[in-house]
């Protein structure tokens, strides 16, 4: 059998570990492209070089001096630093100080036009003489990229450089559309192309939302794990895009994510206490108490401890946790430690947790990824009890780390976590259907109690421990998916593109 050609693929993400990460895209795209590379194809990753990373700390050089980027009606000046993640995947940096040498990464009023350069700058610095490197694939990520399937076809369609080039759009969390004013079409050059217009959702004439013209315009579109590809198909969880998405539904795959099993490694995470693996469990116990320590709360082996580390959103469920926190506190013989940031109402809302039940639950908020180690290396349970979740890593990592999750059965969650079964002895986690603040409670007492079985228990954990999460899995799904984006283009090109009212405007 002849094998496939390898690849040439440009992976663009507005975060990426180690240079920066608010989330779990940042997981990803410091991850998954080292595993595609392993498998033979030439992965180079692009993100904007923020303010904060440090170009000496990371070793960063200049490849591409400045050149100019054409934005709107006059250009602006880029230039390409290189960084590398593992061995040798290389990392364009794009540089553009008014742009992007700030304090944070998002929420400025100006995003729309700072992820435009920035997408347009990759794009470009590719011709550069000091690159001249022509992708197949261009992989695009969230909605701070999702201009570059327009532009496929549109301003760079007869573009030879291009011509050859396959886009695939990965939607990491659908309710993060990058939704701007009408401007903004001018700023990305594509005034002349009008709006994007679908019957079904006709507040979409009123904005720009980006990622509705990823999911339009890309050859293929996926997301981050099957059950969320199947879920975004439903009003319930399509953020109002579903009816764009049933119709991309021959073009949409559900790929799980992974995690990096080099980073998320017990047996030689440098922030425990104590390394271990399946085979030295016991070692587990001195991550607990030092866990305990440093959370204050008081040594206590046989108290199952609740882990949750998160965004403070929505989201992630914390209206349900906050509905129980107090009977579960007063009633149950737990301890819970949290590590998240976000809305300031959770803030105060678990602070006040904390000095109610300083004996039982404590709060960090902070971002802190040597704490959120100990956190996984050092609780019992895991906690994401999610309204929705395109794919979650915590779950996984938790598990790897021996942290039994407790999770509703959602997305990527409903994907990895299998409920214990006290008849079969099967499941790896606790997992419950209905979001709602009663069926969360149930669960974590039927945790509390299947955790006094301590052989259980132990098995629990072993099984989550023996799962493989890491990219290896999924890895090679990503490069199937490349060769369906290259035969999807064609049929693509021909597809008129008034199909939706563009250029009615
Ligand atoms: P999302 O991408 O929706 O935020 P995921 O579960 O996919 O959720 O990924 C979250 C990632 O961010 C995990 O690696 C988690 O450990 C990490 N994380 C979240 N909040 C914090 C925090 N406050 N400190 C350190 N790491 C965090």
């Amino acid at each position: 059998m002849a094998a496939n050609p390898p690849l040439k693929v440009l992976f663009l993400s507005a975060e990426v570990v180690p240079f920066a990460k608010t989330g779990g895209l940042a997981d990803v795209a410091g991850s998954l492209p080292k595993a595609i590379r392993a498998l033979g194809h030439d992965v180079r990753v692009c993100m904007p070089r923020y303010g904060r990373i440090d170009r000496a700390k990371f070793g960063l050089t200049e490849v591409v001096p400045a050149f100019d980027v054409p934005m709107d009606h006059h250009t602006e000046p880029a230039s390409i630093w290189q960084g590398t993640i593992g061995r040798d995947v290389p990392v364009y940096l794009v540089d553009n100080a008014p742009y992007f040498d700030r304090d944070g990464i998002y929420m400025y009023p100006d995003d729309a036009e700072r992820f435009i350069f920035w997408c347009r700058a990759a794009l470009e610095m590719l011709r550069r003489p000091e690159l001249d490197w022509q992708p197949d694939i261009i992989h695009c990520n969230d909605w701070h990229t999702a201009i570059i399937p327009n532009w496929m076809r549109t301003i760079y369609k007869d573009d030879p450089f291009f011509a050859r080039a396959a886009t695939v759009y990965t939607i990491h969390n659908l309710a993060y559309q990058g939704i701007f004013g009408h401007r903004v079409l001018e700023v990305a050059g594509l005034d002349e192309y009008g709006f994007l217009y679908h019957p079904e959702m006709a507040d979409m004439a009123e904005v720009v939302d980006l990622m509705a013209r990823g999911i339009y315009f890309a050859d293929v579109v996926s997301t981050v794990s099957e059950r969320y590809a199947q879920e975004i198909l439903t009003p319930e969880y399509g953020e109002r895009m579903d009816p764009l998405l049933r119709d991309r539904r021959d073009h949409l795959f559900g790929i799980l994510n992974g995690i990096d099993h080099e980073i998320m490694d017990p047996a030689g995470d440098q922030y425990l206490a104590a390394r271990f693996d399946a085979q030295r469990l016991e070692a587990r116990a001195a991550n607990k108490a030092a866990l305990q320590r440093e959370a204050g709360l008081p040594e206590a082996p046989t108290t199952p401890l609740v882990g949750v580390i998160s965004r403070l959103t929505d989201q992630k469920g914390f209206d349900l946790i906050s509905q129980i926190i107090d009977p579960l506190m007063s009633h149950v013989d737990m301890q819970f430690v949290l590590l998240g940031t976000g809305d300031q109402r959770y803030h105060d809302l678990f602070s006040a947790v904390a000095q109610r039940y300083p004996q039982r639950a404590a709060v960090f908020l902070t971002f802190n990824a040597p704490l959120a180690q100990r956190i996984y290396g050092g609780s019992d349970m895991f906690l994401m009890p999610s309204r929705f979740e395109p794919c979650g890593l915590g779950q996984m990592i938790a598990m790897r780390y021996g942290s039994v999750p407790v999770v509703r059965a959602t997305g990527g969650l409903a994907d990895t976590v299998v409920d214990y079964d006290p008849r079969s002895g099967r499941g790896n986690g606790f997992v419950f259907e209905a979001y709602d603040a009663m069926a969360l409670f149930a669960t974590l007492v039927r945790a509390a109690e299947t955790y006094k079985h301590e052989a259980v228990w132990r098995q629990l954990m072993l099984r989550g421990m023996a799962e493989d999460f890491s990219w290896a899995r999924s890895a090679g799904k990503y490069v199937d998916l490349y060769y369906r984006a290259l035969a999807a283009k064609i049929p693509r090109e021909a597809r008129p593109l008034d199909e939706y009212g563009i250029g009615d405007a």
